[in-house]
């Protein structure tokens, strides 16, 4: 596959803005990445015409092809797609923000990993949150579910529930909350049983223990190397039980991770944790970029365009800085500072490469740029005609109305940049002097 994508940056290396044909190219080599890894056909699609659309048009950064730089715009997609919803989790990365004993309720598959992540999490609980854990298998299919769970919750140092044979799950449930609070534990945890396929009954049974439970996470236990079918799977649990997170489990094995996107998308619920081992501390956190990279197989060429973007940025940045050294900065120049605004880190951060500014530096920081005013003079600046722009002195009234009608503002508010500006240049020319001066001395020294 790389070498494929070779093939088509070298094709497309040139510069300007990026072209419905560059976009097109790049996103067919992409589309078919997605697919081998195990991301659901919809959310391909999806995702595919997401980025098409912010991505032509988009200014191409040198030294990476239009193909490299759309990757990049993929994989900022993906992480986009998978972050969010997982806000103020306590620092287990699970929401427990519910009086005490907390439920929390564990659906799936059988063998999707059930058992052994609430013992994982029982531990994580234990150790990162510092609370008082009771597990509890709901599980009366398999005659020895329970004695498993039980096992696990002595390797994790927290309590079980008793077992007591010939209990339903929904008086299991019902007895484990009831020494849940009796015995004041902040959490409980409880594990259903699975089936080998999406079937009523088990649906049945886990709603059924849901709306008695009422739990404040459920969080559906889905193995990544089912791939495709976890979709199936995600989207029924969802649609009949509703889920609050996602854990991924054997990310250890090698699953590309595509699941994990197409789950995401398909029910909203969040990755909340991923399980990579059979061992109780093989718990790790979900981190978007990470499954990214592993779900793109791209992960150089990610860095290579983030180079890239980067030293572009520094040598803007440089050139701005070495013309108002001479003195020599119009509206052109302020223009393209404000793009730089939020990539570069301002005016005061160009400044801060000129020697011996320390204190105009401040001045600028006093001066209150704030963003939304600098978005306004962008907009003020855009609508200047080039000749305007590098000579400011020309904008007299009628001129300053048609700006400001030109960008949805007042002549006040043109009236201010252009203050603004003179400032600027005022302080640039002492500046200057400033720097002559220096130069004198050290001449003579
Ligand atoms: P349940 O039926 O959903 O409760 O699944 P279990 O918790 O009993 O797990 C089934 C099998 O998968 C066991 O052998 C576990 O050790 C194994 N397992 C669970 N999670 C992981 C994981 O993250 N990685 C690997 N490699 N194995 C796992
Ligand atoms: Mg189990």
């Amino acid at each position: 596959l790389s070498s494929k994508l070779n093939g088509v940056f070298d094709r497309l290396r040139r510069r300007g803005a990026l072209s419905e044909a560059d976009v097109s190219e790049a996103l067919r080599e992409v589309r078919v990445a997605l697919l081998e890894a195990d991301v659901a056909l919809p959310v391909v699609k999806d995702l595919v015409a997401k980025v098409r659309e912010r991505a032509v048009g988009q200014e191409v950064i040198r030294s990476v092809s239009p193909a490299q730089q759309v990757v990049k715009i993929v994989n900022d997609a993906i992480v986009e797609a998978l972050g969010g919803g997982g806000e103020t989790p306590a620092p287990s990365g699970l929401d427990l923000s519910a009086p005490s004993p907390v439920p929390i309720l564990m659906v799936g598959l059988q063998g999707s990993g059930k058992t052994t992540t609430s013992g994982k999490i029982a531990l994580r609980l234990k150790n990162r949150d510092r609370k008082k854990v009771l597990l509890a298998s709901l599980d009366v299919q398999r005659p020895a579910a329970q004695l498993q769970l039980a096992q696990l919750a002595q390797q994790a140092g927290v309590a079980s529930l008793p077992i007591v044979p010939g209990q339903t799950p929904l008086e299991i449930a019902a007895r484990a909350m009831d020494v849940g609070r009796r015995e004041l534990y902040d959490v409980v945890v409880l594990d259903t049983a699975g089936r080998l396929a999406i079937d009523e009954a088990l649906m049945g049974e886990v709603a059924a223990v849901k709306a008695q439970a009422r739990p404040h996470e459920t969080l559906l236990v889905v193995d990544a190397m089912t791939g495709q079918d976890a979709v199936n799977t995600a989207r029924a649990f969802q649609e009949r039980v509703g889920v609050t997170g996602i854990v991924m489990t054997r990310v250890d094995g090698d699953a590309r991770g595509g699941a994990a996107l197409s789950m995401r998308q398909i029910t909203g619920a969040p990755i909340k944790l991923l399980g990579a081992g059979e061992k109780q501390d093989a718990l790790e956190d979900f981190h978007p970029d990470r499954i990214a990279g592993r779900i793109l197989g791209m992960g150089d060429i990610v860095s290579l365009v983030e180079r890239a973007a980067e030293t572009i940025d520094r040598d803007e940045a440089e050139k701005l800085a070495a013309k108002m050294q001479k003195g020599k900065f119009d509206l052109e120049d302020y223009a393209s500072q404000l793009k730089q605004i939020g990539k570069m880190g301002s005016l005061s951060g160009i400044l801060g490469m000129l020697p011996g500014v320390g204190r105009m530096k401040q001045q600028i920081e006093d001066a209150n740029l704030d963003n939304t005013i600098l978005k306004r003079h962008a907009a003020i600046i855009g609508s200047m005609t080039p000749k305007e722009r590098r000579t400011p002195d020309i904008i007299k009234a009628s001129r300053k109305r048609r700006i400001a009608a030109g960008a949805g503002t007042t002549v006040q508010e043109v009236n201010r940049l252009l203050k603004q500006f003179d400032d600027m240049s005022a302080m640039m020319k002492r500046m200057n002097k400033m720097g002559q001066k220096g130069m004198m001395r050290g001449g003579l020294a």
